[in-house]
Parts: C-alpha cells; sequence; structure tokens
C-alpha cells in the first residue's frame, strides 16, 4: 500500500503546540503538506499566552525539511488563523479543530465564567475557525475537517458538565456540516480521543503514558483527511491503538397512543420496559430515517392496527 501523501495540501491544526495537535502537525508536515501551526500557548486552563511553543513545533518541521508557519492567535479569531494560511500558502485544505483547556468542577461549584469559557474555546472555537475555512473550502470542492469530542461529551464525566456540554456540541455540529458539505466535497468527521497529554496527565495512572500516547491518536486523523478517505459524518472513539466507530441506537419502542383515548404518563409508567428494551434495537443514519419511524408509527395509530 503506498503512502498517504498530502504533497501541495495546506493543512491548519489548533493548538497544535503540544500533545495531540503537535504531533498531527508534525506528522502532515512529513507527508508533504504546508502546515498552519497555530498555538496561543496558554496553560491547559487557558491562562497566559507565548509564542514559543508554536515556534517550537514550526523549528522542528522545517529541521526536518518540511513547511509550516506559525499562528499565535486564539480560535476565538478563526478569520486571522485561515488569513495566515491564505497569505502563506495561499489556500487552505485541511482543518484540524484541536485546541482545548479545561475548567473542571463538580456542577453545584461550577461558576457561569467556567461554563462560558469552556464553550467559547471548544465550541465557539472550532465554529469561528471552520466558518472562515468553509467559503474558501467550498469554492475550490475539496475539503477535509476534524472536530475534537471527547468521551466525556459522549458518555459524561464528573466535574466536566462544561467540557462535556461543549464537546457534544461539536458532534451536532459537524452531523449538520457533514450534510452540507458533501455535495462541495467537503468532509467533516469527529474524533474523542484518549491520549496521555498535559491535558489529562493528572487523571491518568503514570503507566498510561506509554500506553495512550498521542501517535495512537494521530493515523486516524490523517487517514480521515486524506483524498481517498470518503468518510464523512464518522464518529470515532479511539486511544491506545484501538480505534472505533460510533452510531446511535433506538429501541423499536412502544405505541401508546390510541384513536378515542388520551395518552397518558400512566401509559408511559406501564410500558416503561418496552420503551427502554434494546433487545430489537436499530440503527438510525439519518434525521429523515427518524422521521419515517414517526410517520409509520401515526398511519398505525390511525389504521387501528
Ligand atoms: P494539550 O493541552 O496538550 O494541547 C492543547 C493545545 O491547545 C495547547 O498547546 C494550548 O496552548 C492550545 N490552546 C489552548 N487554548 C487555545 C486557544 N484558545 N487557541 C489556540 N490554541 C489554544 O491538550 P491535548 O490533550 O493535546 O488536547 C487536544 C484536544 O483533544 C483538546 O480539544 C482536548 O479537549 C481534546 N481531548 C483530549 C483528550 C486526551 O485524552 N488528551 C481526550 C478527549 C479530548
Amino acid at each position: 500500500m503506498g503512502d498517504l501523501r498530502f504533497d501541495g495540501k495546506v493543512v491548519l491544526v489548533t493548538g497544535a503546540g503540544a500533545g495531540l495537535g503537535k504531533v498531527y502537525a508534525i506528522e502532515f508536515a512529513k507527508r508533504g503538506a504546508y502546515v498552519v501551526v497555530n498555538d496561543l500557548g496558554s496553560t491547559p486552563g487557558g491562562v497566559g499566552k507565548s509564542a514559543k511553543v508554536a515556534d517550537q513545533v514550526v523549528e522542528e518541521i522545517q529541521r526536518n525539511g518540511g513547511k509550516a508557519v506559525a499562528n499565535y492567535d486564539s480560535v476565538e479569531f478563526g478569520a486571522k488563523l485561515v488569513q495566515t494560511a491564505l497569505d502563506n500558502f495561499g489556500k487552505i485544505d485541511v482543518v484540524i479543530n484541536n485546541a482545548g483547556i479545561l475548567r473542571d468542577r463538580s456542577f453545584a461549584r461550577m461558576t457561569e465564567q467556567e461554563w462560558d469559557l469552556i464553550l467559547k474555546i471548544h465550541l465557539k472555537g472550532s465554529f469561528s475557525v471552520t466558518k472562515a475555512a468553509w467559503d474558501h473550502m467550498k469554492k475550490q470542492g475539496y475539503g477535509r475537517i476534524i472536530m475534537t469530542s471527547s468521551p466525556s461529551g459522549i458518555y459524561g464525566n464528573f466535574g466536566q458538565s462544561n467540557y462535556s456540554a461543549a464537546k457534544m456540541g461539536l458532534v451536532g455540529f459537524a452531523n449538520t456540516l457533514a450534510l452540507e458539505g458533501q455535495k462541495y466535497g467537503i468532509h467533516v468527521n469527529t474524533i474523542a480521543p484518549t491520549a496521555w497529554t498535559r491535558l489529562t496527565e493528572s487523571l491518568m495512572p503514570p503507566s498510561s503514558e506509554k500506553e495512550l500516547r498521542p501517535e495512537y491518536i494521530m493515523p486516524l486523523v490523517v487517514y480521515l483527511c486524506h483524498d481517498s478517505c470518503t468518510e464523512n459524518g464518522g464518529l470515532f472513539d479511539l486511544g491506545g491503538g484501538l480505534i472505533s466507530k460510533l452510531r446511535w441506537q433506538r429501541t423499536k419502542g412502544a405505541v401508546l397512543r390510541e384513536i378515542g383515548r388520551d395518552m397518558r404518563p400512566e401509559d408511559v409508567k406501564e410500558h416503561w420496559s418496552t420503551i427502554t428494551d434494546f433487545s430489537e434495537a436499530y440503527s438510525l443514519k439519518t434525521n429523515t430515517e427518524s422521521s419515517m419511524k414517526t410517520a409509520e408509527a401515526i398511519a398505525r395509530i390511525q389504521s387501528g392496527d
């Protein structure tokens, strides 16, 4: 099998000064891409800024013969990041929305500022960068976009209600962009990684460092962004070498309405085990399929079956 090359492609990686983003940036450059290494250089809690982290990654790429340029703006200002790609390389082909911070606290103690900050950086930041790149991708009929979600968003995690909300918001955002981008050759996929980085090292036992390397997340991200990959709208849970795709499941459910009879909360209680029984569950891919199921139920009710 030939190497997956990115010669001539322009790749913007946000938060590429450390952790996962740094590994992505270095790998894309090795594979021939022109890379914009964005990083604000803040602490894991989002305090302060420094040009150093992005500069170091750019230097490393250049030392190895690759092409890269640094950008130090926060992802809140997506147009500036995309402009760096346009000014230096003339276009934008791939956006990896990766930058992120944490403000963990149990919901009872969480302040509105902590909620707002996390949504601003993760969800609004990904919006801002993607929005700035979208029209360029649409015009050129090509684009690859990655959203970085989290198992904490998909499954929940104690002390991360703000982060979980932002990360699950990104899944919904990507679901719609995947539909809107398809006809323009823009593919949008979402990853929920687990890796040992400065963001997670205090939450993991030291033994995880060598088993949960960011290098085990990078291959999926690179593949999803390649020309040859047709995946669009996927959500992947991965870490430690395992890569899995997720999908929604819906129980067969129970139709509780009958013509000529009120539908009552007591009916829900009586049929709860059927409503929540996954033994005959199925997977739905689209909003239309979901509406069809509702329409089928209405038809059954009206025919008195
Ligand atoms: P990291 O702290 O090692 O790297 C994140 C980088 O983003 C830092 O270099 C930081 O300076 C930069 N950054 C922060 N705010 C920024 C902003 N406003 N604008 C530009 N850059 C900014 O963390 P990581 O673990 O590599 O995380 C990368 C992404 O993966 C994050 O979105 C994180 O939420 C997500 N994630 C990580 C894990 C994990 O296990 N490491 C799990 C789930 C999700």
